[in-house]
């Protein structure tokens, strides 16, 4: 059995100034009559034979979950493929983390758009983006809001927002186990059985957090959408969400190398514009990156036209190229397709197919644009899930509290 550990090696956390910090181990203990396994079957420091949740990915999504399932007294095991929680994690918003947008839940999920916006709604009201930041601030990681809407932490490390959610898995005494890649799932009589590569466990409901496909070094490879589609569920085609345009131009090789710090990107169809979205542009040997590249890139994925303009302006001009390629999947910062959004209850997260089934995060047909948006889609439907998995599970909704 793979080493069962509540946290990986890192520096000391900062201490945070008296009164924000929680204390340790506060012994919050689990609901005595939370219906599994007798503490008296179990050896000292196992899990329940049957789990009342077990939690696959401890990405953003499946850190966050654990950590409210601890909070909430809900038993809970992250199972992770990987050797350190939170790979992709530690590298948004290049290593500084933009864990959410500080703007009303209505304009955020307009920003979404498509079916996201009504999908994401319940998730969103629950857990918006203030209870986000208070979340992370009463667990000792100061925040900063730039002038635009977009939070950090303070300082600036993606590691504190990481710390945060590692050490709340400890002070609750959540287990997550690194190095488990699950290999599936599936229903017997009512239960789960998780198969890793060297265990198995059983569990009453599941959270499918595995991220999407984009940047599989950090450990997101679509297994998850895998194993949804074996319970039943099908799946929307992968499209590059958030991703460079690829092409030749003079202009671009006179400037590589470049980065303006704001401009227009327009896409237009026929002539007509489409779309249109300011941000920074970075001008780089293969094409254009940088968010406003990205965001464009993000509405020719999602509407898919046969032929456009990518229009752009940079030092009083205006500059085209006509339907540029984009970059691979694998370095797409959000991947549109996933587990189709009308398979999934958007009250519970819960699997309309498989009952106990839940989902969170990029395993789903979500995609927002730059700006903290897909961290907020990812906590959000985690805090929606677990309150839905303790409601099942006849908790208290200790929860309420949290969102
Ligand atoms: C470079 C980059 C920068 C970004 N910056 C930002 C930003 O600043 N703000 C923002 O909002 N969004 C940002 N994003 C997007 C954001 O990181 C993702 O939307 C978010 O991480 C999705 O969270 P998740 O938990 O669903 O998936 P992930 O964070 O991808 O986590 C999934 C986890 O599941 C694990 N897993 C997968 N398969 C298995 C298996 N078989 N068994 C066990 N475990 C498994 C993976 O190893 C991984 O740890 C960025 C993305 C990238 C790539």
């Amino acid at each position: 059995m793979p080493h069962i550990s509540g946290f990986w090696d890192r520096p000391p956390k900062p201490v945070p100034p008296r009164g924000e910090r929680k204390p340790r181990n506060t012994g919050r203990s689990r609901p005595p009559d939370s219906g599994f396994s007798p503490p008296s079957s179990r050896k000292p420091g196992m899990p329940p034979a049957v789990l009342p949740l077990a939690i696959l990915g401890a990405g953003a999504a499946g850190l966050f979950a654990g950590c409210l399932a601890g909070e909430a007294g809900l038993p809970a095991l992250l199972l992770e493929r990987k050797s350190r929680a939170g790979c992709k994690l530690l590298m948004t918003g290049n290593g500084r983390c933009n864990l959410t947008k500080e703007i009303p839940v209505a304009q955020m999920l307009a920003d979404f758009g498509g079916a996201m916006e009504s999908f994401l709604a319940p998730a969103l009201n629950a857990m918006p983006p203030r209870s986000v930041m208070a979340w992370f601030g009463r667990h000792g990681v100061p925040l900063k809001t730039m002038g635009d809407g977009r939070v950090f932490p303070a300082s600036e490390k993606a590691t504190d927002i990481a710390h945060a959610l590692v050490d709340t898995l400890r002070d609750t005494a959540t287990p997550i186990c690194l190095n488990a890649e699950v290999l599936g799932i599936r229903k017997e009589n009512g239960l789960f059985s998780v198969q890793t590569r060297t265990f198995a466990l059983q569990a009453k409901s599941v959270l499918i957090a595995t991220g999407g496909v984009g940047y599989p070094k950090t450990g997101s490879v679509g297994d998850g959408q895998k194993w949804a589609q074996a319970l039943g569920h099908t799946l929307v085609p992968y499209r590059p969400g958030l991703v460079g345009f690829v092409f030749e131009h003079p202009w671009i090789h006179r400037n590589a190398g470049r980065t303006l710090p704001r401009t227009t990107v327009r896409i237009r169809i026929d002539g007509r514009a489409v779309y249109e979205g300011d941000g920074q542009l970075d001008c780089l040997s293969w094409g254009l990156g940088g968010a406003a590249a990205y965001n464009a890139s993000r509405y020719t994925g999602r509407e898919c036209p046969r032929a456009f303009t990518l229009e752009w302006e940079a030092d009083g001009q205006t500059f085209r190229v006509e339907t540029p390629k984009t970059r691979p999947l694998k370095e797409s910062i959000a991947v549109i397709g996933g587990v189709p959004l009308d398979e999934v209850d958007p009250q519970t997260m819960s699997s309309r197919l498989c009952e106990g089934l839940y989902f969170a995060g990029e395993v789903l047909d979500i995609d927002g644009p730059t700006g903290g948006y897909n961290l907020s889609a990812a906590f959000a439907t985690a805090a929606l899930a677990v309150r839905s998995v303790q409601r099942g599970n006849g908790g208290r909704d200790e929860q309420r509290e949290v969102l």
